[in-house]
């Protein structure tokens, strides 16, 4: 057994940098089991990933915060606690916080994910 302790929203790994913008922290609850990888992660206030795809999709679970995610073609959606997120396969996408809140998902994720450019500001800010 392995307890991912968010009791202190202590997350263990600084995720900060590479593919993502803004500080984000995470933990690997399952890493990469059979294709299937499953992260706890923490955004803080306005960090979020670059757009990137997953090989077989993904599911992501909001546990606490505030969030957006946003597929390729459309605009950023709102999501909350207990919302639940799938994304197809190979659909382009990004996920991340709000701009003055915290964002923690569980993120599972199914096969390879192929990481993409940064998102703009200017797409990020597309809902407010
Ligand atoms: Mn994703």
């Amino acid at each position: 057994m392995h307890v991912v302790d968010g009791r202190n929203g202590s997350p263990s790994v600084d995720r900060t940098g590479g593919t993502f913008s803004g500080r984000v922290w995470g933990d690997a609850v399952l890493p990469a089991a059979a294709g299937v990888t499953i992260n706890s992660v923490v955004f803080e206030p306005g960090a979020r990933t670059n757009w990137h795809r997953h090989e077989r999709g993904q599911v992501l679970c909001v546990s606490s915060g505030a969030g957006l995610v946003c597929s390729r073609g459309g605009s950023p959606v709102p999501v909350r606690p207990g919302d639940v997120v799938f994304f197809e396969p190979g659909e382009e996408h990004w996920h991340g916080a709000g701009a003055g809140t915290l964002l923690v998902h569980l993120a599972i994720s199914l096969g390879t994910t192929e990481w993409l450019e940064p998102v703009s500001d200017r797409s990020a800010g597309a809902a407010a």
